[in-house]
């Protein structure tokens, strides 16, 4: 995935993005405005149509972000162990805040400034003055971040991510990505705005804040993606546990067959060069280890000096580290679904006439994946409204393409973000099971992605016209048409 600014926006160089490797895009709507938000992504759907591929568009939400006002002697430089206030703008204290920060602060709370380059401790409070203590010093500017990792700060829906939701759902953006969540009802605030809105959009939670690790399973029950966001769960957590936990959200993800994407710094060094560290590569290619789904680019690819550079390279690590994993792998250890949402996830809602439920979907992938490393197969197919079985599927990391075919160019689209699966839209006015069949076969053949004699594998719901979750398994040998 390539965050998309003033290096890359324009045709040309998205196009150049896509195909070096890019499957899908982010903008970044702490920068710019609605407008050029807009002509971005109408051009990535203007390129996506002549490359004739599905690129989905992820909006990545501002979140409850704070900032320092106005430093008017910047750089002001803060010395260890001196004393600073805290107070609002007019009150023309030394450090102003907003006034929220003010009403939340504690005693022996961190306030950091700057990325927590700069460390405060607070020592004490009258009313909206706080008094606090620097502990690492350094000089401070206008509009620095602020992150407070110790405080318990109320979660609530800005006004510009308010307005920037009602943006996503007028040019039906392909997921939302929720800034600084940190409990499951913030994951399902935001899905009420965007539902007060009209829409019905997917939401990938950020894991950056202290409470998201410790409330990640409800987090990832709540979402329908996570997102590693190094960069500021660096600051807010210990660096040293970054790597560990990059392998716990993974895992959570895996566990509940929702995607997780790791962001942040992957290949930052090439921003500025046209080769990345020797650390940068192997960082990329451990995300893949981890069994990450989707790998992020963004000030690399927004901008930087070598964004389709950037993107050839990272696409080389990955598809070596693919290659590795697929000739070292172990039989995938199949294990239950981890807890779902069933009534509000976004995908999950069309289903359940025959009482087949998630655990039913999950037996049945399950056993594809079993099926495909013990006879071998061409294709996983699964026969999927919303992308849903093919999640399921894709969690085993199986050594067989997968395939979803779904009736609808927007599920296409969102289900570039989930491991190995090609999506492929085909209408199906099927009545049988045999119609399915024929559909899948038919498409196949034409699309050279399988010959006579081949085996594949079709996952489908049943009765066919019900449209239930898939619960029955099909093993077919592909016919000379
Ligand atoms: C991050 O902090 O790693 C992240 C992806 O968030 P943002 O780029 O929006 O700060």
């Amino acid at each position: 995935m390539a965050t998309l600014g003033p290096v890359s926006r324009d045709e040309t160089v998205l196009r150049g993005l896509v195909r070096a490797g890019v499957d899908l895009f982010r903008l970044n709507l702490s920068h710019g405005t609605q407008e050029q938000h807009r002509e971005t992504l109408r051009r990535v759907r203007r390129v996506a149509g002549e490359e004739n591929c599905h690129l989905p568009v992820v909006l990545d939400l501002m979140g409850p972000r704070y900032r320092l006002g106005l430093i008017p002697d910047e750089p002001r430089l803060l010395k260890p162990n001196q004393e600073v206030v805290l107070g609002r703008e007019e009150q023309h204290a030394d450090l102003p805040v907003d006034p929220e920060i003010l009403e939340h602060l504690q005693p022996e709370e961190r306030v950091l400034i700057d990325s927590g380059l700069i460390e405060l401790r607070v020592e004490s409070k009258q009313g909206d003055r706080v008094q606090a203590r620097v502990v690492n010093g350094g000089p401070i500017k206008t509009r620095k971040g602020i992150n407070l990792p110790d405080t318990d700060l109320p979660f609530e829906v800005s006004e510009k991510d308010r307005s920037d939701i009602a943006f996503a759902v007028a040019e039906e953006a392909d997921y939302l990505a929720a800034s600084y969540v940190g409990a499951a009802s913030h994951v399902e605030a935001i899905r009420e705005v965007v539902s007060a809105a009209g829409g019905r959009i997917p939401i990938i939670a950020k894991i950056e804040r202290k409470t998201a690790i410790e409330k990640l399973d409800e987090i990832t029950v709540a979402a329908d993606g996570l997102m590693v966001a190094r960069g500021d769960l660096g600051v807010e957590v210990p660096l040293y546990t970054v790597p560990v936990l990059q392998k716990k959200i993974v895992a959570a993800g895996r566990l509940s067959g929702k995607p997780v994407i790791v962001a942040t710094q992957m290949l930052e060094s090439m921003i500025e060069q046209p080769r990345p560290t020797r650390a940068e590569a192997t960082d990329v290619a451990n995300a893949v280890f981890d069994g990450a789904d989707v790998l992020m680019l963004s000030g690399e690819t927004a901008a930087g000096k070598y964004p389709v550079l950037v993107v050839e390279t990272m696409a080389r690590i990955i598809q070596e580290a693919e290659d590795y994993v697929r000739q070292n792998n172990e039989p995938p250890k199949l294990q239950p679904l981890g807890p779902v949402h069933t009534r509000r996830t976004y995908t999950l809602d069309s289903v359940d006439p025959t009482g087949a439920g998630t655990d039913v979907t999950d037996i049945v992938s399950a056993a594809a994946v079993y099926a495909a490393g013990q006879i071998g197969v061409r294709r996983i197919v699964a026969f999927s409204q919303s992308g849903f079985t093919a999640r399921l599927v894709a969690r085993y990391r199986p050594p067989s393409p997968i395939m979803a075919f779904t009736p609808d160019a927007r599920v296409a689209r969102q289900i570039q973000l989930i491991w190995g699966v090609r999506p492929f839209v085909a209408e199906f006015q099927v009545g049988s099971l045999e119609d399915i069949v024929n559909v899948v076969e038919r498409e196949l053949l034409a699309a050279k992605l399988v010959v006579p004699g081949d085996r594949i594998i079709i996952l489908m719901g049943h009765p066919v016209r019900e449209r239930p979750l898939a619960n029955l398994l099909r093993v077919h040998l592909i016919r000379q048409l």
